[in-house]
């Protein structure tokens, strides 16, 4: 079960038509950044389904089952089938940003770790993990006015959305990216060449999945935005947008 305490940009003051807006692409190419600032700058509501693959990942980690061997998928599916693995987010006003907890613990600092960023993706290549984290990603946008985050976004979970961005950069500069923010969050003895590597490791177990690969919708716009600044971007994405609730 997911709870939404405090949506983060409140369930939308505006009057204009609410639509879904789908981000997915690569990992560590700024999805986040620019969702959730979208996000608050038109008031709708974001969520971070990579965040809620890494919440898993790390359940399965803290409960002895993704040892060295791999991961205990029986086990697995049965704590998921048995509802023990809670996942929600709360609003932090100091950070102005959504806080991931599991079954009710504050996660957020841990799930960023590369302990976890190295196993998230065979737990979302597992078909049962994601039928259970789509389902509650669709309710989270029946109201619609979300910005939602991922890799199949726009093609798996709301292949309906008035607007989708498929964004890209380098795999290096996505790299030197997540270098540069874990070291800003204080994570000691980073490896540039490790980070890479996961980052490259996570492309091809994302986009060659069975169940919902991460692939570029038809409808899908493409934004590479390795040499653009966040403040282009942010001017790119609300013009779609306008153009969108506009249409
Ligand atoms: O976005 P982030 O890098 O935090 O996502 C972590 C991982 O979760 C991705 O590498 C991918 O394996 C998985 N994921 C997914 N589908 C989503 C969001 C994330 O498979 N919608």
């Amino acid at each position: 079960m997911l709870r939404m305490d405090a949506p983060f940009g409140g369930w939308g003051a505006s009057i204009m038509k609410k639509i879904i807006i789908a981000i997915d692409g690569y990992s560590s190419c700024g999805k986040s950044t620019m969702a959730k600032d979208l996000a608050k700058t038109i008031g709708y509501v974001y969520v971070d389904t990579g965040a809620m693959y890494r919440a898993v990942t790390y359940y399965a980690m803290q409960n002895g089952l993704f040892p060295e061997e791999g991961i205990k998928e029986a086990e697995l599916k049965a704590d998921i089938d048995a509802g023990k693995i809670n996942i929600s987010f709360k609003f932090n006003a100091e950070t102005g940003r959504p806080d991931t907890y599991l079954n009710g613990v504050k996660v957020e600092t841990e799930i960023r770790q590369m302990a976890v960023s190295t196993r998230v993706s065979p737990i979302a290549a597992l078909p049962f993990v994601r039928a259970l984290l789509t389902q509650q990603q669709q309710l989270m946008g029946k109201e619609k006015g979300i910005v939602m985050d991922g890799r199949d976004i726009g093609t798996a979970v709301f292949p309906d959305a008035e607007l989708k961005i498929f964004v890209t950069a380098s795999a290096e500069i996505r790299a030197q990216r997540r270098y540069d923010e874990l070291k800003a969050k204080g994570e000691a003895n980073l490896d540039f060449d490790a980070i890479l590597k996961n980052v490259q490791e996570r492309d091809y177990i994302d986009t060659h999945r069975e169940t919902a690969p991460l692939r570029q919708a038809e409808d899908a716009l493409v934004l590479d935005n390795s040499h653009m600044t966040i403040a282009e971007q942010k001017e790119w994405l609300i013009s779609e947008y306008t153009r969108r609730v506009n249409s």
